[in-house]
């Protein structure tokens, strides 16, 4: 077998993360009775964006886009609401949401059955990523999620991928596969770390150059196992 061990990213990899945002947002603002449409949900996302790229930009810090984005939202639509509330009850409302593309536990589990070991590697929340990782099942077929947030660094640090290197079995990193959606966290954090990567994605991207491109999960399992 080419692989021994597989790094799998979940969010827009294995999970469902739109999805999982739209509902939770919906879910969050029937919890708290603010009346939310379509529109209000395309505009959260806008605002949500420019929050994330300000952040890429070092303008401002992560910890403050989850309350941002609402008070913004608010402030825009003259809603009366807490909207530091509304941004806890959206993350309670996301930890409630395992949703898995179709085929993706299926994968893992028939890579588990063929001996290879399985990790989540992600970043985000912790107890959020743990929750939705039992909902999902995915806790059944990874050895151990590797949560940012525990670690104190995130994909693409070098860092984050030592203290990956530190706790699981495998030593030699050619027999090591990173698969993720993200060009600049999952590609980019694997070739800096020496290991293989496997971009999940419908077309090449040219900022990186990965082992393998491939949104195909039967292509990921011949990759691994073959
Ligand atoms: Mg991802």
């Amino acid at each position: 077998m080419r692989y021994t061990t597989a790094l799998f990213d979940l969010d827009g990899t294995l999970l469902d993360f739109l999805t999982a945002e739209k509902q939770g947002f919906f879910k969050a603002f029937e919890k708290l009775g603010i009346p939310c449409n379509e529109a209000i949900y395309e505009r959260y996302s806008a605002i949500n964006d420019s929050l994330w790229k300000a952040f890429e930009r070092k303008e401002i810090s992560k910890e403050i886009i989850g309350t941002k984005r609402y008070e913004l939202l608010f402030d825009e639509y003259g809603i009366e609401a807490d909207f530091k509330l509304c941004g806890e009850t959206y993350k309670a409302m996301l930890a409630e949401s395992g949703i898995l593309y179709d085929g993706a536990i299926e994968l893992c589990e028939r890579l588990k059955s063929k001996g290879i070991m399985l990790y989540a590697v992600t970043n985000g929340t912790q107890y959020i990523q743990e929750s939705r990782m039992k909902i999902s099942g995915l806790d059944k077929v990874f050895i151990r999620t590797f949560v940012s947030e525990e670690i104190g660094y995130q994909k693409p640090d070098k860092e984050y991928f030592d203290f990956v290197f530190a706790n699981i079995e495998e030593k030699d990193k050619t027999k090591i596969l990173i698969i993720g959606d993200s060009p600049t966290s999952d590609i980019k954090g694997g070739i800096n770390a020496g290991i293989d990567t496997c971009y999940f994605s419908d077309k090449p991207n040219p900022s990186i150059n990965p082992t393998y491109i491939t949104n195909s999960y039967d292509e990921i399992e011949k990759i691994i196992t073959t």
